[in-house]
């Protein structure tokens, strides 16, 4: 089955943007059936740095991150990642390019342990390097270390985001898409999660983070793009989306 429509077209040459993990999206276009859900997107993601992704429910924040990731077919538009056309490609080669997705609420195996989860997730590495990447996991994550043998369902909220991230994080990818990982998530362990982030931070990785706590994803992100109704309708550095840009772009959204 074609993922998408623009898959026949010639690859377009990158734009150096995209360049060292970086993302640029030129009027990206999604429909679901007859419903349009992106309308002529287009943004820039330097690699290295955190772009927060904003907009109330329905503003079309995770058809964004699914169609980077090649989960939704792409109706027109182009999309380039770490210096190569990945418009159209399938989830599995979008993700051996290094672009991981991290969708709402999933992305493990919950009825596995821990550890199996991992062992999964460093299949698609070398297998001198598997058990390397394990150990390490475990030591950056102290916390997945002491539940390894936990079926990984049965784990609180923010430690099965946490285990999702590193599940991503074990391949060593380029550019992370985040979304809503705190989403429904005790104050405690919002804060589990964006300590996972940081790590991935630390490490270079781009990020493009789907947030519903408005202030804490500013205070993380370098740069933020507010969604309305499948539009971009305000960009800017972080520290710039001040209350004015909030309250009219978001509205109610800006209790968090
Ligand atoms: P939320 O915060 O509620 O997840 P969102 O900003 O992530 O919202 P999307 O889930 O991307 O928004 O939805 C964008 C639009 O596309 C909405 O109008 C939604 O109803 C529609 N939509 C999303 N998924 C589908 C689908 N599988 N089939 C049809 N329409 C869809």
């Amino acid at each position: 089955m074609s993922t998408a429509t623009t898959s026949t077209h010639e690859p377009a040459a990158a734009p150096e943007t995209s360049a060292n993990g970086g993302l640029v999206i030129q009027d990206l276009t999604v429909t679901y059936g007859v419903a349009q859900a992106l309308f002529d997107v287009s943004l820039e993601v330097k690699g290295g740095t955190i772009l927060a992704v904003l907009g109330v429910n329905g503003a079309g924040k995770s058809t964004l991150g699914r169609a980077l990731s090649g989960l939704v077919p792409v109706t027109s538009g182009r999309i380039h990642f770490d210096g190569a056309d990945i418009t159209g490609l399938a989830p599995h080669r979008v993700s051996r390019a290094g672009l991981r997705y991290i969708p709402e609420g999933r992305g493990i195996f919950p009825g596995l342990s821990v550890a199996d989860n991992l062992r999964q997730a460093v299949l698609q590495l070398g297998k001198a390097n598997r058990k390397s990447a394990i150990d390490e996991t475990f030591e950056v994550f102290p916390v997945l270390a002491q539940r390894r043998n936990q079926r990984a369902g049965s784990m609180s909220g923010g430690e099965q985001q946490m285990l999702a991230m590193s599940l991503s994080l074990v391949a060593g990818p380029r550019l992370i898409v985040a979304d809503e990982m705190s989403l429904g998530l005790a104050p405690k362990m919002v804060s589990v999660v964006f300590a996972s982030l940081e790590r991935a931070r630390s490490a270079g990785i781009t990020i493009i983070l789907i947030e519903q706590f408005i202030h804490r994803a500013l205070a993380f992100a370098d740069d933020c793009a507010i969604f309305s109704r499948g539009r971009v309708t305000w960009t800017g550095p972080a520290g710039t989306a001040g209350k004015e840009v909030l309250d009219s772009y978001l509205g109610e959204a800006t209790d968090h």
